[in-house]
């Protein structure tokens, strides 16, 4: 049977919800057990982020009381996303099939039969997507869409309203493993595996205790690395913009020597104009070519893979 799941939960500074997080994953895990979904080996691994208070502690007791609980300490605060990618490749091996969730509970845990239902099935990645966000706040349900609307525009494909809540299956893992770029955005990257995908709609409830780990400027400096660390679109912006500004001079140019031959000008302003212009358009679309061959450096330096083969029939 190869239904060996591991949930891995990203901690940081999480003390006040781990014991009931641990307590509803457990009755979760029991009826996926009793069901027969998942192998009785389950586990669930806390990946603590350089945590701050007690919840190294309580990942440890946790573990000491029931094997179901691993854990993983990492050195320092590094963030929720390469806390999470720790916990996926230190499980690679011994897991079939993983699902990524936040400590917090406000990832629907109900949702993880049909995801595995999914899995079963021959579904590789199953992503959880928000069907509504009735119990965020206005202005976090304003900025985190527009989060991902931006993410969009700028050439960052990520999946609509969906953070990290997922499914992957060992080979999509393996595929992940692929990609050695230290920028890592977890969910821009994991569209790029392919395999099968499917989505999963849960409704997104409200932090369990504690407070948001994501104040708006953190979310905002996590899109601006989104979008820098997966695409050269602003790059092909700049050099977009050089050469309207190029455009513009031209016509500038003509328009400058039409009022210079109507007499309509002073000495000097059609020079200046003209120059202005032109030299500033030059400036940006030389520095979008110059980008542009920046950004290829940029990509090269990331050695993503070029391909994966799914099946080789010999
Ligand atoms: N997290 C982490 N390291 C950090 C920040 C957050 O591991 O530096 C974890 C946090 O413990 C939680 C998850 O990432 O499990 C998501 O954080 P949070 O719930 O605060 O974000 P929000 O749901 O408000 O967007
Ligand atoms: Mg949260």
């Amino acid at each position: 049977m190869h239904n060996k799941l591991y949930v891995v939960i990203p901690c940081y500074n999480e003390e006040e919800v781990l014991a009931e997080t641990s307590k509803r994953l457990k009755e979760k895990f029991l009826s996926l057990v009793s069901s027969g979904m998942i192998h009785p080996d389950s586990r669930v691994v806390f990946v603590n982020d350089g945590s701050k208070d007690r919840t190294w502690e309580i990942i440890k007791a946790l573990h000491e009381e029931d094997a179901l609980f691993c854990g993983i300490n990492l050195s320092k605060n590094r963030g929720h996303q390469n806390a999470l990618l720790a916990g996926l490749m230190t499980v690679k091996e011994d897991a079939d099939l993983v699902i990524s969730m936040d400590a917090d509970l406000q990832d629907d845990i109900d949702a993880m039969d049909e995801m595995i239902g999914k899995y079963l099935k021959g579904i590789d990645i199953v992503y959880g997507v928000r069907s509504s966000r009735r119990k965020d706040s206005f202005f976090k349900k304003v900025t985190a869409e527009g989060f991902y609307r931006l993410m969009n525009v700028m050439g960052a494909n990520t999946v609509f309203n969906h953070a990290d809540y997922r499914l992957m299956s060992k080979r999509a893992l393996e595929g992940l493993s692929e990609f050695q770029e230290v920028n890592l955005f977890l969910r821009g990257i994991v569209p790029m595996i392919g395999y099968p995908m499917d989505m999963v709609y849960y409704e997104r409830g409200e932090r369990f205790a504690g407070e948001s780990k994501y104040p708006f400027l953190k979310m905002l400096s996590f899109a601006v690395e989104g979008i820098t660390s997966l695409s050269t679109k602003p790059i092909r912006m700049i050099t977009f913009l050089g050469f309207f500004i190029f455009l513009v001079s031209i016509g500038m140019l003509i328009y400058s020597v039409v009022r210079h031959f109507m007499g309509a000008t002073i000495v000097g302003w059609t020079t200046l104009m003209v120059s202005v212009w032109a030299i500033g358009g030059l400036i940006l679309l030389s520095l979008g070519v110059v980008g542009e061959y920046i950004g290829k450096i940029y990509l090269e330096t990331k050695a993503r893979p070029r391909y994966i083969v799914e099946e080789f029939l010999k």
